[in-house]
């Protein structure tokens, strides 16, 4: 029999789905902005709270979107190229499905927790009734490092946590889409491992178990652009209720994955050049503007900005003092504390990355008068058009990039609007107005159907 490497694996049985009053207390493991421990789930409860004040939310209805609805937890082995065997960790947290059926990413990072699924998925359910899309919140992962994963081994977790997952998944129940650390392979390998799972006359109606997949197995012109493109549509409505001109501007871009290197080649486009970028390898600064092609290219190749020769490397602090126009953060939760927004020199904070701003970091930005477009709003542009693709699977459609891009568009700055006009007449930050209108949904949907039985 092959060995079996128990590191880091906890003592459920497998699949468990615990319900929420019997969990232990969560502990949180999240790379942090400073040595603290961070509540990620609890910040944004903390939200939930300020808002369903100034929507006057119903306590039962408060109290059923204070927690998800399912936590389910898997421990699954995987063969490694070593001939081992090695346990993983697996989750899949549904928050709330109200409104259509669960909907969120699937993140494979090394410090993935339960408490900071718990506050993402909380969020996904926030981002989907606030752009009026039929969907839920859902977010979900594996606690896994993939830098020192073969792609072999990525694609066996990648399946076997599928199989895991069984039936808590489904193109009517619960759609998972790329996050930190998975991409349009990862989805495609889902897709097919759920594909073979089902009966045979069912295959082809699984094809929208995820979206984020490839253009080849069923995913949407637009879809990998989609969160850096609806970043920049409110980076512009911002910029014309303003009368900031964008062209000739700067930026600084925190992660240059998916979010953060589309962010910048389309503000390249607007003629805005990223100066300062920065990821888990380093940080890096050219007063020129970086190239956003090429620079992908080398994280494509390599896997991080590391070794890139177009800049000069700075320390993070450096990175957060660099004066700019605008501050993108794209990478991962709980990065501007107090230190930082003391250094930020922007004029404007948009957030690509879920829960970047940490609470003491977003009251200093508020004293200093620096905006946040939150990302409940601003990185929205991802699950609207992660929706089309759905649609487009249902259908058996293949929309063109004008026709998706169109409708993004239409939906993001709608978005926008009504998110400023709620926070002007409110009295309330961007944060809050993108909460209070998700929460009014909520509410109204709740009223109309009241509570089974
Ligand atoms: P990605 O894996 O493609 O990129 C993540 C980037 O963050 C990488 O450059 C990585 O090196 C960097 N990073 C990770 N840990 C870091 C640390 N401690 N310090 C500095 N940099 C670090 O992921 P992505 O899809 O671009 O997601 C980025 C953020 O955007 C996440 O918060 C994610 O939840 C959010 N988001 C993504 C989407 C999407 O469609 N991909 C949609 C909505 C929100």
């Amino acid at each position: 029999m092959s060995e079996v490497d128990t590191t880091n694996v906890a003592e459920e049985k497998t699949p468990v789905i615990e319900p929420t009053s019997e969990l232990p207390p969560t502990s949180t493991e999240v790379s942090v902005s400073n040595d603290e421990k961070y509540e990620f789930f609890k910040v944004i409860q903390d939200y939930l709270d300020q808002a369903a004040k100034v929507v006057d939310l119903p306590e039962h209805v408060r109290d059923m979107l204070a927690q998800p609805k399912n936590e389910i937890i898997v421990h699954f082995p995987v063969a490694m190229d070593n001939g081992k065997m090695k346990m993983f960790k697996g989750y899949r947290i549904q928050h709330n499905n109200l409104l259509g059926p669960y909907k969120g990413g699937l993140r494979f990072h090394r410090t993935a927790s339960l408490d900071d699924f718990k506050a993402l998925a909380t969020m996904m359910t926030w981002k989907c009734a606030l752009m009026q899309i039929p969907f839920g919140g859902a977010k979900g992962g594996v606690k896994v490092d993939v830098s020192k994963l073969s792609d072999a081994e990525l694609m066996r977790i990648t399946r076997r946590f599928t199989h895991a997952l069984g039936n808590n998944i489904g193109p009517e129940y619960d759609i998972p889409a790329p996050d930190v650390g998975t991409n349009a392979q990862i989805m495609v390998w889902i897709m097919d491992t759920f594909m073979n799972q089902v009966d045979h006359t069912q295959k082809n109606a699984q094809r929208g178990v995820v979206t984020g997949k490839s253009l080849t197995c069923g995913g949407s012109q637009g879809r990998e652009k989609a969160t850096a493109q609806g970043v920049v549509h409110c980076i512009t409505e911002w910029a014309k209720d303003n009368r900031f001109d964008l062209e000739g501007k700067t930026a600084i871009i925190q992660g240059f994955g998916n979010v953060g290197s589309f962010t910048a080649l389309l503000l390249s486009r607007l003629g805005v050049s990223t100066i300062a970028t920065g990821d888990h390898t380093g940080y890096m600064r050219t007063s020129e503007g970086f190239n956003a092609h090429k620079l992908a290219d080398h994280v494509k190749k390599n896997g991080s900005i590391k070794g890139y020769v177009g800049g000069e490397s700075i320390s993070r602090e450096e990175f957060f003092s660099t004066k700019a126009d605008i501050f993108i953060p794209a990478a991962i939760e709980n990065q501007i504390g107090e230190v930082e927004a003391q250094l930020l020199d922007v004029a404007l904070i948009a957030e690509g990355a879920n829960g970047p701003c940490n609470p003491a970091g977003e009251r200093i930005l508020a004293e200093r008068g620096i905006p946040v477009i939150p990302d409940v709003l601003a990185n929205s542009g991802g699950v609207t058009v992660s929706y089309y693709e759905w649609v487009q699977n249902l259908r058996s459609e293949n929309w063109p990039l004008e026709k998706v891009d169109a409708r993004l568009e239409t939906k993001m700055k709608d978005a926008y609007r009504r998110v400023s006009f709620f926070a002007q007449e409110h009295g309330v930050s961007l944060r809050i107005a993108a909460y209070g209108l998700a929460l009014e949904a909520l509410k109204t949907a709740y009223a109309e159907r009241g509570i089974f039985p």
